[in-house]
């Protein structure tokens, strides 16, 4: 990967002062602006909003509030004809005179403090600059909705001694309740509540309701968080592992990193089970003793409860940051990690906003998975938010896996990221040897989707009491429903996808918009009665598993059957425990999963990500066949993996067998710097929807237009694909559009963006989105 491009200033909100005057008039009703001293020094707030019109707006800060005003803090500001001010971050506050132009005063401020210091609001505009989003959409990103609305606290009154209270003569002419429960509160020297007070002084509310009403004392609302919301856990922590060599020798490095104070990007590049989160531990416990905080990201998925033991174990204080919390629980655990009370928070995608105040090392385990691309706006990669980040805090960042993501190969080959590597399994575990099944071998098949070696290896595995995990990743039952006569394919009305069968409650459902029907008894097009379920999904896999291994308990693992909260863990802990033999189910078993009874790893259809339009797609299956083969053989019963594949011979899936990294990155890398695909430039992709398909294809036309001229005025180096319609050409009732873009740097990627959108805005009828560095092809 190429350095991110790091903007050396953000947008001026002053360029055009019409634009920017959110009074809607440049005349204050006190006469004309160009009146007031212009050497009076005022102090200016700049604010952004989460909704139109964004900012950023310049505001005066009223005297009264020059102190409490800081960057970070939501204010109430007027804006434009609304009757009630609204609330906008502030960004910045600076100390100016006026420029002969009354600014519109802040009515107030929201919060008492503010929510994200100096780093985070400048992430906050890097993100919005590079991601080509609002800084208002990117604080609302950044800032939990939990913490937003003060979930789990409550308005408390909180009282102080006024200066009357202070003279003597008057404190001592008040009856003597009044007066015991006055000296409390001035002896406490902290404000306290009404029924704190009450209850420590020894007397009812109403002794301080007078004391009130007497102006001798003040009452200032405060929001709290409501006590014993969450138990606060014991932890008995257990010791570290003593390393191995080549632990340690990774280990030196990265203290070496971390007693450096300062910045750089290790990649600890280590196979399946050579034991890197005891590393990433083991680093932690080093930055303790300086008193900072570390963030650990891993992959969705991979916040298992065996996850979250393993740090819980180690570290007094760990923060688990998961998707299925309550905006209670987060916001619960977003106020301890702001006073610094935790030492490690683990979690997705968005735990790498986490408010640590001294942030001493940030480490993305599997950082190759897909899942820290988020696909909303504002569409970031953590990887690089991460980077950035740790640029600004001056920090390492470690990025670990077994199957580097391409860029972060390419950038350690260039030595801008430190490659650490770790050769062997922990133990010298034999890394499992893979076996390859033609699929197009008639000897080999069995009339189902297991084919004879992987019915004999699993067999014999089960004999000997042992633990097996089958991968197919595709869910429901069959994926495509078609009428043998007519040919006619049940399909999405809203996306033309075709609908795959599920056969608990027999619906048709769309993967794509989750439409449903019932499945039709007979063809919806020429009425035939024999409609055919063909193609391969998790359920029928599980029906042909229990018909073949009759004495084993299966258990299937996908987002259907992972519905509810804690399934995926009552699972995990059944298979752990032994009471399950064989685990089925999709990418979702693929990964992080540390069973050392597993010895076999059984891939049912190697090639199903294999021929998908997307540059990306051998990445993916060497990725995804390298990460569900490395569940094989972790105990000291060894392994044996099983891939069958229709296309033996592709170079990601023989590689992938002889866990063989370097090989199939040097060819890969090869492949993509003939087309200039990412690690060798950068991308964007524009996608356009819209009801209806001419004018959206117009849209887009036009679009590509405008890129064309700022490419030409920007004289950049930039390739215009498209318009032209995705794999998914149409979804959720909407037709689809995408434009992609291809250049060597992303500053002038993102130039000639920013300056070709700026002429088209989304409407109702037409949307459409950038989406810098996608992942995401169809
Ligand atoms: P990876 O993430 O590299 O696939 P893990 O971190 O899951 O590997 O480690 C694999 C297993 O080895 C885990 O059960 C872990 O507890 C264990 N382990 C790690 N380091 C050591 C060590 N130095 N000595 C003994 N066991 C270790
Ligand atoms: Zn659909």
């Amino acid at each position: 990967m190429t350095e991110l491009s790091l903007p050396n200033e953000f947008m001026s909100s002053d360029s055009d002062p019409a634009a920017n005057d959110p009074q809607g008039s440049l005349f204050s009703l006190d006469g004309p602006a160009w009146e007031t001293d212009v050497h009076e020094q005022i102090t200016v707030a700049t604010v952004v909003f989460s909704e139109m019109p964004f900012g950023p707006f310049d505001y005066s800060v009223p005297s009264e509030l020059v102190d409490s005003v800081r960057p970070g803090m939501r204010l109430q500001v007027p804006l434009g004809k609304r009757r009630k001010p609204i609330t906008g971050w502030c960004t910045k506050v600076t100390a100016t005179t006026t420029g002969g132009m009354a600014l519109k005063p802040i009515d107030s401020c929201f919060d008492e403090k503010p929510l994200c210091n100096a780093n985070l609001i400048q992430l906050v505009l890097w993100m919005a600059h590079y991601y080509q989003a609002q800084p208002g959409q990117v604080f609302d990103a950044l800032i939990p909705a939990g913490v937003r609305m003060g979930a789990g606290t409550r308005a408390t009154t909180f009282f102080t001694p006024t200066q009357q209270a202070l003279d003597d003569e008057v404190v001592a002419k008040l009856p003597a309740k009044q007066q015991y429960a006055l000296q409390y509160l001035i002896a406490a020297a902290e404000p306290m509540t009404l029924r704190d007070l009450a209850d420590q002084a020894g007397c009812t509310e109403g002794p301080i309701r007078q004391l009130l009403q007497k102006e001798l004392i003040v009452g200032e609302v405060r929001r709290v968080m409501t006590p014993g919301i969450l138990p606060s856990r014991n932890n008995v922590l257990t010791d570290a592992h003593s390393l191995t060599k080549e632990q340690s020798a990774a280990l030196a490095e990265i203290c070496a990193a971390l007693d450096s104070g300062k910045h750089s990007t290790l990649l600890l590049h280590g196979v399946t089970g050579s034991g890197k989160t005891e590393v990433y531990i083991q680093a932690i416990e080093h930055l303790q003793r300086f008193g900072r905080q570390a963030i650990v990201l891993v992959p969705e998925i991979s916040l298992t409860p065996q996850t979250r033991q393993r740090f819980q174990d180690r570290f007094e204080s760990v923060a688990v940051l998961h998707s299925h919390m309550s905006p209670v629980e987060r916001n619960h655990h977003w106020q301890r990690i702001a006073e610094g009370q935790v030492q490690v928070i683990v979690g997705a995608r968005s735990a790498i906003f986490a408010p640590t105040p001294h942030l001493g090392l940030i480490v993305i385990d599997e950082e190759h998975d897909a899942s820290f691309k988020q696909d909303t706006i504002p569409r970031y990669h953590a990887r690089d938010v991460a980077r950035y980040r740790a640029h600004l805090e001056g920090i390492p960042l470690i990025l670990g896996s077994a199957t580097p993501a391409l860029e972060s190969w390419n950038a350690a080959k260039k030595g801008i990221y430190k490659r650490i590597p770790l050769h062997r399994r922990v133990g010298d575990r034999p890394m499992p040897h893979v076996q390859l099944v033609d699929l197009r071998l008639k000897e080999d098949r069995t009339g189902g989707s297991i084919s004879r070696p992987l019915m004999q290896a699993t067999r014999a595995a089960l004999a000997k009491g042992e633990q097996a995990i089958l991968l197919l990743n595709r869910r429901g039952f069959a994926t495509t429903i078609q009428c043998p006569s007519c040919g006619h394919v049940v399909a999405c009305p809203d996306c033309e996808m075709p609908l795959t069968h599920h056969r608990d409650g027999s619906k048709a459902v769309c993967h794509y918009c989750d439409y449903q029907i019932g499945t039709p008894p007979w063809c919806p097009e020429c009425r035939f009665d024999g409609i055919r379920y063909s193609g391969l999904g998790t359920q029928k896999l599980e029906m042909e598993v229990k018909a073949k291994f009759p004495e084993a308990v299966i258990a299937r693992m996908d987002s259907d059957t992972m519905r509810r909260p804690g399934s995926h863990e009552r699972v995990l802990s059944a298979f752990r425990s032994g009471e399950i033999d064989i685990l089925l189910g999709t990418q979702m078993i693929a990964k992080g999963l540390d069973f050392p009874n597993v010895t076999l790893v059984g891939v049912i259809n190697a090639d199903s990500a294999l021929h998908f339009p997307d540059f990306r797609a051998a990445e993916r299956t060497f990725q995804l066949v390298t990460q569900v083969a490395g569940r094989a053989g972790r105990g000291d019963a060894g392994g044996e993996v099983v891939v069958q594949t229709y296309t033996p011979e592709h170079p990601a899936i023989q590689a992938a067998s002889q866990h063989d990294y370097f090989q199939f990155a040097e060819e890969e890398l090869q492949q993509r710097q003939k087309f200039a695909y990412p690690p060798f430039g950068r991308i964007a992709r524009i996608i356009i929807r819209g009801s209806e398909e001419t004018l959206t294809e117009a849209f887009a036309d036009n679009l590509v237009s405008s890129l064309e001229r700022a490419r030409d005025a920007q004289q950049a180096e930039i390739r215009i694909l498209g318009p032209a319609p995705p794999p998914i050409a149409k979804l959720r009732g909407k037709y689809r559009f995408h434009i992609l873009l291809q250049c060597p740097d992303a500053g002038s990627l993102g130039n000639v963006i920013r300056a070709a959108t700026s002429e088209h805005r989304s409407g109702e009828d037409i949307q459409y989105v950038v989406d810098i560095d996608p992942l995401d092809m169809l």
